[in-house]
């Protein structure tokens, strides 16, 4: 024990500060964390956890629709918004309660007081001074909602967890994870839904098939998906809240929700005072051990904005605490990472996109394929599933995998394994398939997608 109050002091207590506060506090370090807000952070309370039974919840109307094929009748089918927003207030309280216990549990000293950073080894929180060997800064981000007038009268997805009510028609801004995933829940529940982008097709950086077979099933579930479009000016009146649109057009809604980035929630932590470097954004400047310009203070997560995932989050979390108190040299490895969208249908994805595939190795392979998925013969549902694998033609392995469909991120989550391990697309094809499933498509598919040059050819 050194002499100070404590080894570790943590700020934050989501998803990557509680991991590194437990591991660390098992490995033998004297632990606090200093969390002023709910526990679990994002995901818990405002992110993964409450958005996910929201995509459930919508889900189901489709689900009724879909019965009818199979000879139900569902009468009556109605939601009632508030039970859907208590019960899941209920099981983020649960869920909070159970942070709470696993910090216990390992001994970390929880202090319920936001915390700023007074110098490398000093914190103040609540009042009362704490000295630490070290200060690991986690405390995640915030939505950005762009400086336009009226842009008071809009919400985030912060307040999209708490609505009162359910609105009639919403507009969603943005064209990433939370607007494509806000976008199909809101539809889903039968919100007469616009999504607005500001570029040529949503969701920058997937790749470009997925995002067009998105738009056009996103679509045809009834969306209203606007490409090229974006609100000047918001003026709330007794119809409802205006949107002037950068055409000059207007659209009318009763809720408009931005879902346009988060920034790092690095503001009034005394982190420049204390010599901490910060990026342009605010986010936290750190090396391969997560340690920042001053080195007893560190930081992972959606604070130093790599990569904004809580599984990222708390693999950071685990290399910081093995390093700093197992002597480990563990290295964060960003390459390969699993990821779901949970729109409506979803996407998963490991891997490079086609454009990053094809700049990265030159010729590769491409297969494709796009189904009605066996229920859907039954459903009536017109709903496509696509599929695509990318594989570097000189070594045979599998670069990259996409899909658009039921349980994407379920799939994923497996395919991620294999691409850890190497797969080759010659492994692929000697992997027995589960029948009748959509993802035997993944170890049948044969034949390679024509060389673009065919294509334009054609
Ligand atoms: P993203 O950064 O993914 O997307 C922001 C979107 O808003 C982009 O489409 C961007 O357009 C657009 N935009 C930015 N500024 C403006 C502006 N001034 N006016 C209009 N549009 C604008 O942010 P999200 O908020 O969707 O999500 C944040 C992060 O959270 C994600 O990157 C992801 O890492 C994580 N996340 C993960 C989820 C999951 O794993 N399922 C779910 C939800 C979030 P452009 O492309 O033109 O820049």
């Amino acid at each position: 024990m050194s002499d100070y109050d404590y080894d570790l002091f943590v700020i934050g207590a989501g998803s990557g500060g509680v991991r590194a506060a437990r591991m660390s506090a098992g490995l033998g370090a004297k632990t606090a964390v200093a969390e002023d807000w709910n526990l679990g952070g994002t995901c818990v309370n405002v992110g993964c956890v409450p958005k996910k039974l929201f995509v459930y919840a919508s889900h189901f109307a489709e689900e009724f629709h879909d019965a009818g094929g199979f000879g139900w009748t569902v009468e009556g089918a109605r939601l009632n918004w508030k039970t859907l927003l208590e019960n899941k207030n209920t099981e983020i309280g649960r869920l909070n309660g159970v942070y709470e216990k696993l910090l216990q549990n390992a001994g970390v000293e929880l202090i319920r007081a936001r915390a700023v950073v007074v110098d490398a080894h000093t914190v103040e929180a609540g009042g009362v001074t704490y000295t630490a060997e070290r200060i690991l800064v986690a405390v995640g981000g915030w939505p950005s909602v762009p400086d336009i007038p009226g842009k008071e009268h809009a919400i985030s997805s912060n307040e999209a967890f708490y609505l009162e009510e359910l609105p009639k028609r919403a507009i969603v801004v943005g064209g990433g994870y939370i607007a494509v995933e806000f976008a199909g829940i809101f539809n889903g529940l039968g919100v007469e839904t616009t999504q607005l982008y500001r570029g040529e097709l949503f969701l920058r950086g997937f790749d470009h098939d997925v995002r067009a077979v998105l738009a056009e099933e996103m679509r045809k579930k009834g969306v209203d998906l606007r490409f090229k479009s974006n609100i000047a000016a918001i003026e709330k009146t007794d119809a409802g809240l205006v949107a002037t649109l950068e055409d000059g057009s207007t659209l009318t809604a009763d809720l408009i929700m931005y879902a346009t980035g988060r920034h790092p929630n690095t503001a009034g932590l005394g982190l420049e005072d204390a010599g901490v470097d910060l990026a342009r954004n605010g986010a936290i400047v750190v090396n391969e051990d997560f340690q920042s310009s001053v080195p007893s203070i560190y930081a992972l997560g959606d604070v130093i904005d790599r990569v904004a995932l809580t599984p990222v989050a708390i693999a950071e979390a685990m290399v910081f605490a093995h390093n700093t108190y197992n002597q480990e040299a563990r290295k964060m490895d960003y390459r390969d990472i699993p990821t779901a969208v949970f729109s409506q249908p979803g996407i998963g994805t490991v891997g490079l996109t086609e454009e990053q595939a094809r700049d990265e190795y030159g010729a590769v392979d491409v297969y494709k394929t796009s189904f009605r998925a066996l229920k859907h013969t039954l459903s009536g549902s017109q709903e496509k599933t696509f599929y695509k694998l990318i594989v570097d033609r000189a070594t045979d392995r599998v670069v990259g995998f996409h899909m658009i469909g039921p349980d994407a991120g379920e799939v994923t989550q497996a395919i991620g394994v294999a691409f850890k391990a190497g797969a080759k697309k010659a492994d692929f094809d000697h992997t027995i398939g589960v029948h009748p499933t959509s993802a035997e498509e993944f170890v049948t598919m044969r034949s390679p997608e024509p060389e673009p040059q065919a294509r334009a050819a054609e």
